[in-house]
């Protein structure tokens, strides 16, 4: 058995580590972790060396290291990690058998039982995402994992621990066959084009499904959409299908007008009909508002924290005012599809957020749906902030 390592619990947060909560950081232990191997397998004690749980180091933005087992005699090894692999797949398996979606994730790290870890299914494609170099430890147990559960035809991965939990930049072709990129996935009947090895992102927000099919299914027919911090356009495509009079996107970055075109264009939509826009979201604000354009359908999906030219935008801080811009151009009846994947704010803040951005400008409003995130990204209770990401669908009365 390997050695473990002894850690021992802060005994204000014992209670919660005891009840499963998963993540170690620097406030909830009293051992000082800078001696410790990234990967290391620990054990986390009580004030009389009391077992409480185990699991392994891992620097990551959010902690120090992951809890895997309550149990004393279970083993951290390639076993554990079969397992864990094994009832992923198997909460996943109407996924796999789907033929409208191709594209979903199998293993959500912490909320599957092994923090630090993530992944996604593309057509027989799999990601993995390893958010530590803790986390990266384990590989070859969980490509042992892959190669015996499924049969996949390749094997990518981004190693998100450079800097700040930023992309290692590097070929992140691992084993199997390479696809020709783009390559063609569909979500619920659409197509994405995907590209595995091309950065840190790879064409689409998974964890956004349920949100895009509401979009094209129930709020899109008839309609003048604006999508901000568009990207790829995933939910202007959604929104073209479901019958939009017209879409616009709008996004800063360069790269969005041809991969948006992209999207538009392998889901049989002529581009030139919509409106792709490439210019910082708040410029485009004002120049919206100057020209006196409106829209039925406006959507919010910002990054949590992003520094352009001119702007520094934080979801925490900030979202208010960029309701308030929208609420401005969307029309009366309209609706405001407002997400944020921000975690250091919970639904009930983010509805404050809304609450005083229609106060602010006078406007009533009414709540029709909200989302969290979809079952194949598994959260655990034990740790709300997993659960990350929060969509109200808001109409302007
Ligand atoms: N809504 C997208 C995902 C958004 S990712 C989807 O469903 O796929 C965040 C995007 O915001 C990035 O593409 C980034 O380029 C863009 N972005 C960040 N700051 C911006 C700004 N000030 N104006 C416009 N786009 C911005």
């Amino acid at each position: 058995m390997t050695k473990e390592r002894i850690i021992k619990a802060n005994p204000k947060y014992i209670q919660q580590f005891q009840k499963g909560f998963p993540l170690l950081n620097k406030e909830n232990v009293t051992t000082s972790i800078e001696n410790i191997k990234e990967g290391e397998v620990l054990k986390l004690v009580d004030n009389n060396n009391g077992f409480i749980a185990k699991g392994y180091s891992g620097i990551q933005n959010k902690g120090i290291g992951w809890l895997l087992s309550w149990k004393e005699q279970e083993a951290i090894d390639k076993d554990f990690i079969f397992k864990k692999l094994q009832a992923a797949i198997n909460q996943r398996l109407h996924f796999f058998y789907s033929e409208d979606t191709t594209a979903f994730r199998v293993f959500n790290g912490e909320g599957d039982g092994f923090g630090g870890i993530t992944i996604d299914y593309f057509d027989g494609y799999y990601l993995v995402q390893w958010y530590s170099k803790g986390a990266y430890a384990f590989k070859e147990e969980v490509m042992q994992g892959l190669r015996e559960l499924t049969d996949y035809k390749g094997i990518y991965q981004k190693k998100r621990f450079a800097q700040e939990g930023k992309y290692v930049e590097e070929d992140d072709f691992v084993e199997g066959t390479r696809p020709s990129f783009p390559l063609l996935v569909k979500e619920n009947g659409v197509q994405f084009a995907i590209y595995l090895n091309d950065g840190a992102m790879v064409g689409v927000f998974l964890d956004q499904r349920e949100v895009r099919k509401r979009i094209r299914d129930s709020y899109s027919e008839g309609k003048r959409v604006l999508n901000t911090f568009s990207y790829t356009g995933a939910f202007s495509v959604f929104a073209a299908l479901g019958g939009a009079l017209e879409t616009t996107s709008v996004d800063l970055a360069n790269r969005s007008l041809s991969k948006t075109i992209e999207q538009f264009s392998i889901n049989g939509i002529d581009y030139e009909a919509q409106n792709i826009i490439v210019e910082d979201v708040f410029k485009y604000f004002k120049y919206a508002v100057k020209k006196e354009l409106s829209f039925d359908l406006v959507i919010l999906d910002p990054p949590s924290f992003a520094r352009s030219k001119k702007h520094t935008f934080s979801a925490a801080k900030d979202y208010k005012d960029l309701l308030k811009e929208a609420i401005t151009i969307t029309e009366k009846k309209g609706t405001i599809v407002a997400s944020t994947n921000c975690s250091t704010f919970n639904m009930k803040k983010f509805k404050s957020f809304i609450e005083t951005a229609f106060k602010e400008t006078n406007e009533k409003y009414k709540i029709l749906e909200e989302y969290t995130l979809p079952e194949d990204f598994k959260t655990l209770s034990q740790y709300k902030q997993s659960d990350y990401l929060k969509v109200a669908f808001i109409q302007k009365l």
